[in-house]
């Protein structure tokens, strides 16, 4: 599509392959978008997002020789290094054909890119562009993770190495976006400000800005909201642990009679990569339903539904919290730990 207005600006936006970092990608891609921007969006090969359910955007495939398989059976610490170093050169290449050619996609006024595609700040100083970096998890896990990379410095903390690689990359960019809530998570916002030398901006939360969006990778299973709907206000327990968590064998066992047996309304997502583990499906009966994905922010907005059992990972805490759901948290690794104590801590909050 060639870009009518001569004065058109570009953001480009480097999302990293997970459902959680591509969706408030994706949903920040439509605020730019309807601030006048045209959006260039240079995903990864493993895990695309469905461009054609986004036709406003152009999509642009960073050819980093990882093929698409579900991420859960990846490690995670093993293919994002992979990942910057194969895709340097992609995607140095195609910035200059961008800005060699401003008339089809506007001239490059920044790139946006997650933390864990670091390959973005050394590329974008080479060709002088300015970054902008989007925090999809939230504040208190940076502050945590920050202070233990400080320990770890001063010797005081062992950390493998292959975490301190992704994790302490020096960032050179021009701001930070948060998804985040100001008044949730003003105290570590007030850390950033005073150790961070480039100004900060809070966006979250993004899911309720941009509402309206469908960014599932996965295909949501409706059907849930039918069933959903014959069941009386707060009485279902919705489980899920995300797009990447698998549970052991023994753990996954142990919930499903533990839903069965509970008396319990319920719905769970069990994804396709869990069902390795015999699912005694035949002792569900009424009071449960399964499905491999759901409409999670409309399940979680529905009134029948009362309570979350969650990983906690940071756009279900987000969507949760905003709808006023209680957590039930089963957090897992990474940033659900800390979210977990913050879930905590606003118990009996207002
Ligand atoms: N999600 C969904 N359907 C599901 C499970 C999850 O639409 O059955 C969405 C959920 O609304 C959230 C995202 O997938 O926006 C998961 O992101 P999160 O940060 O909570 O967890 P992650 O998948 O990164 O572990």
């Amino acid at each position: 599509m060639v870009v009518e207005e001569a004065e058109r600006c570009c953001v480009v936006l480097v999302p990293s392959p997970f459902q959680g970092h591509i969706t408030p990608m994706l949903q920040l891609a439509f605020v730019l978008y309807a601030k006048g921007f045209s959006i260039v969006i240079n995903h990864p090969e493993l895990n695309p997002p469905d461009s054609s359910k986004h036709p406003e955007f152009t999509f642009l495939p960073l050819k980093d020789g990882m093929s698409n398989s579900d991420p859960s059976f990846l490690n995670l610490f093993d293919i994002i290094p992979e990942r910057n170093m194969n895709g340097r050169v992609p995607f140095h290449d195609y910035l200059v054909e961008m800005m060699e050619k401003p008339e089809i996609y506007g001239r490059i006024s920044c790139i946006v890119y997650d933390h864990l595609m670091y390959l973005t700040t050394e590329v974008a100083d080479h060709l002088k562009l300015p970054t902008i970096l989007l925090r999809v998890s939230s504040c208190a896990y940076m502050e945590a993770a920050c202070t233990f990379f400080q320990l770890k410095a001063d010797n005081y903390f062992p950390m493998p190495e292959s975490q301190l690689l992704i994790q302490c990359q020096k960032y050179l960019p021009s701001a930070i976006i948060w998804n985040t809530i100001e008044n949730l998570e003003n105290q570590a916002l007030s850390w950033f400000q005073q150790h961070d030398r480039v100004p900060i901006f809070t966006i979250g939360p993004l899911h309720k800005i941009t509402s309206s969006l469908h960014m599932s990778l996965a295909e949501q299973d409706t059907s849930c909201i039918s069933w959903i709907d014959t069941q009386a206000p707060n009485s279902v327990l919705y489980v899920s642990l995300g797009s990447i968590v698998v549970m052991d064998k023994e753990e996954f066992v142990e919930t499903a009679w533990g839903l069965f047996n509970s008396n319990q309304l319920f719905l769970w997502v069990v994804r396709p990569s869990a069902t390795e583990h015999d699912l005694p499906i035949e002792a569900v009966g009424d009071r449960g339903h399964i499905v491999k994905w759901a409409p999670q922010k409309e399940v979680l907005a529905h009134p029948a539904v009362g309570g979350f059992w969650s990983h906690c990972c940071w756009n279900s805490t987000l969507e949760s919290i905003l709808e006023g759901v209680p957590m039930i948290c089963r957090p897992c690794f990474g940033d659900q730990n800390v979210n977990a104590i913050l879930d905590s801590c606003m118990e009996g909050r207002p």
